[in-house]
C-alpha cells in the first residue's frame, strides 16, 4: 500500500465528519469564507491530478511563490499527495534571486502570483521549466482554473520514508543560499513528535498567522493542526488585534517573537480575552525574556520557546506537561528553547569537535529523524556540515545545563573574535536589554587593525526613554570583562528584521563595516 506517503497520514487524521469546518477564513471582503475538510480533500486532490496530467518524473521540483492563502496550503497538499517536491519561497524574493533559485532547482513546474507571470514565466521558461501557472489571493488564477476541470478524486502516490517532500532554501545572509531536501519520513516524525509533546487536544483550534513560505508556518503549523484533525483559524496577514479577536473561539497560537510584542502593544490583550488559550508557542528567533514576562503578566499564560531550523525542523521545546526524561520537570523557561525532543540527539562540541560537559557554551550538533537528507546539488556542504556518526551541526551556539535545559547564544557566524577572546553576542545583548530605558538591543562584531574585531551595539529605547549610547558603555565596563565591552553603541528606532523577525545581524556588519578602520 502506500507507504509514507504525508499526505496519507495527514488525510488518515481528518475527522469523520468531513462536512465540519477545517479552515475559518475570511474573505477579501471580510465575510467568513469556511473550508470543510472534504473540500481540502477534492481541492488537493483537483490539483494533484493537474500535475499528475503533466505527466513529470517522481519528484519534480514545483516551485511556489505566491501570497499566503488557504488554497496556497492546498497546493502544497496535492504536490505532497502527487509525490512531487514542494519548494516555497518568499514573496520578498525578487528577479536576481528567482533566477537563482529556479536555475538551481530546476523545477517542473513554477506557481507564482498573477502580477508576477510576466518575469517569472520569463525566468523560468529560460531554465526549461515545463509548465509555469498563476495562484492569486481571491481563488484566481491558471492554477485553479486548470484544477477545476480535474477529477476531484485522487490516490496519493506511493513514496518512502526517504523520499524528498520539501526543499527549504536557508535564509543564506552569508554565501549562496543552500536548498534543505526534507523527508516524507523527517516531517511526518516531526509532527507526531509535536502532536505528543505539546498534548494536541481532540478540540484544539489553531490560530494560523504565520506566512507558509517557512517551516514554522508550513510544517511546525499546517501539519501541527492537521495532523490533530483540528481545525484553523486562517490568516493571510498578520494583524495584531484580529489575532487577539480570535483567542475566544481558538486555542493554541503559534508565533514569532515579533507577533507577540505586536500584539501586547494592544489594549485588547487581557486576561479574558485569552482565557480560552490553552498554548501559546513561539520560535524562529530569539523571544526576550521581557516579553515573555510580560506576556505572563498580562495574560496570565506562559510562552512555550521552541527551537528549529530548516535544516532539521524542530529539535528544542519547552515542556508543556512535565517530562520524565528530565527529572518530571515541567517549567517553561524563558531565555531558553527547552529539551531536545524526544529521539532527538544533541551536543555540545568546542571548535575541535570535543564533547563539552554541562554549561558550558559551544557548537550546538543534532541527529534524529528529523534532521534532512543534506543540501540540494550540494554533496560536498553536505558532508562538511556533518560531524562524524551522523551530527548535523546547526552553526547555533549555545549550552545544556545540568537540568537539561538548552540556550541558544547565537549563530556561530555571529560570534565576535576580539582579541583572541570569544564574545557572545546574546550575553551582552542581555546585559544592555537589563539597563534602563532599553527596550532592545543587538551586538555584532566589526573588523578591527588590532583587535581582529570589535563589538557595536546597536541599541532601540523604550517608548518615550531616550538611554544615552556613552553611558550604555561606561555601565558595561563596569559590569564586564573589558574584552566583551562593545567599542560603540548606537541609539537606533528599531532592529532590521526579516519577516521571519530575525534580526538581520549581516546589514549591521555591513553598516558599521569601516567604523574602525577609516582614520
Ligand atoms: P530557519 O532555518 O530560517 O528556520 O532559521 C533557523 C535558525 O533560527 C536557528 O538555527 C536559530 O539560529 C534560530 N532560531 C530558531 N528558533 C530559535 C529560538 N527559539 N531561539 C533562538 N534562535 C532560534
Amino acid at each position: 500500500m502506500n507507504s509514507s506517503n504525508l499526505f496519507s497520514a495527514l488525510r488518515a487524521a481528518f475527522p469523520q465528519d468531513l462536512d465540519a469546518t477545517a479552515v475559518f477564513a475570511t474573505a477579501p471582503d471580510g465575510a467568513p469564507l469556511n473550508y470543510s475538510w472534504r473540500d481540502l480533500d477534492r481541492a488537493s486532490a483537483c490539483i494533484a491530478n493537474l500535475l499528475a496530467s503533466l505527466d513529470l518524473p517522481a519528484s519534480s521540483r514545483i516551485a511556489v511563490q505566491v501570497e499566503k492563502s488557504v488554497e496556497a496550503m492546498l497546493l502544497y497538499l496535492a504536490v505532497l499527495r502527487a509525490g512531487h517536491v514542494f519548494l516555497p519561497l518568499n514573496t520578498a524574493y525578487q528577479k536576481a534571486e528567482i533566477e537563482y533559485f529556479i536555475g538551481n532547482a530546476e523545477p517542473a513546474v513554477v506557481v507564482c502570483s498573477p502580477e508576477n507571470f510576466g518575469w517569472v514565466s520569463k525566468i523560468a521558461f529560460q531554465a526549461g521549466t515545463k509548465s509555469v501557472f498563476t495562484l492569486g489571493t481571491e481563488r484566481d488564477g491558471s492554477l485553479l482554473e486548470r484544477a477545476a476541470h480535474c477529477s476531484d478524486v485522487h490516490a496519493p502516490v506511493a513514496r518512502g520514508r526517504d523520499d524528498m517532500a520539501a526543499i527549504l532554501y536557508t535564509s543564506g545572509t552569508t554565501g549562496r543560499s543552500k536548498g534543505a531536501m526534507l523527508t516524507h519520513g523527517n516531517l511526518l516524525s516531526n509532527a507526531l513528535v509535536l502532536k505528543d509533546y505539546w498534548g494536541w487536544q481532540a478540540d484544539d483550534v489553531l490560530i494560523h498567522a504565520l506566512p507558509i513560505y517557512h517551516a514554522h508556518g508550513l510544517f511546525v503549523g499546517v501539519h501541527g493542526a492537521l495532523i490533530n484533525g483540528s481545525p484553523m483559524v486562517w490568516f493571510n496577514k498578520f494583524n495584531p488585534r484580529a489575532a487577539i479577536a480570535a483567542f475566544p473561539r481558538a486555542t493554541v497560537f503559534m508565533g514569532v517573537p515579533t507577533l507577540y510584542v505586536r500584539m501586547l502593544a494592544e489594549p485588547a490583550l487581557t486576561r479574558q480575552a485569552a482565557a480560552h488559550m490553552r498554548l501559546f508557542i513561539s520560535g524562529s528567533a530569539p523571544l526576550l525574556v521581557d516579553t515573555f514576562a510580560a506576556w505572563q503578566e498580562r495574560t496570565g499564560h506562559t510562552i512555550l520557546e521552541r527551537y528549529g531550523m530548516s535544516e532539521t525542523v524542530m529539535l528544542c521545546s519547552n515542556p508543556y506537561r512535565a517530562d520524565a526524561r528530565y527529572q518530571g520537570q515541567s517549567e517553561r523557561r524563558g531565555g531558553t528553547v527547552g529539551f531536545p525532543l524526544p529521539g532527538t540527539g544533541l551536543r555540545v562540541v568546542d571548535d575541535a569537535g570535543a564533547v563539552l560537559p554541562a554549561g558550558e557554551i559551544g557548537h550546538i550538533q543534532v541527529r534524529g529523524p528529523s534532521v534532512f537528507k543534506g543540501y540540494w546539488r550540494m554533496p560536498e556542504k553536505t558532508a562538511q556540515e556533518f560531524a562524524e556518526g551522523g551530527w548535523f551541526k546547526t552553526g547555533d551556539v549555545g549550552q545544556q545545563d545540568a537540568r537539561g535545559y538548552v540556550t541558544i547564544v547565537g549563530r556561530s557566524k555571529d560570534l565576535i573574535i576580539s582579541g583572541g577572546f570569544n564574545v557572545y553576542p546574546a550575553e551582552i545583548e542581555s546585559f544592555i536589554n537589563e539597563l534602563p530605558g532599553v527596550a532592545e538591543s543587538a551586538v555584532v562584531g566589526v573588523p578591527h587593525a588590532d583587535f581582529g574585531e570589535v563589538g557595536v551595539a546597536v541599541v532601540v529605547p523604550r517608548a518615550g526613554a531616550r538611554p544615552d549610547a556613552a553611558a550604555i558603555v561606561a555601565r558595561l565596563r563596569d559590569t564586564l570583562a573589558h574584552f566583551k565591552v562593545p567599542r560603540r553603541c548606537f541609539v537606533a528606532d528599531a532592529l532590521p528584521r526579516n519577516t521571519m523577525g530575525k534580526v538581520q545581524k549581516n546589514l549591521l556588519r555591513e553598516q558599521y563595516r569601516d567604523l574602525f578602520l577609516k582614520a
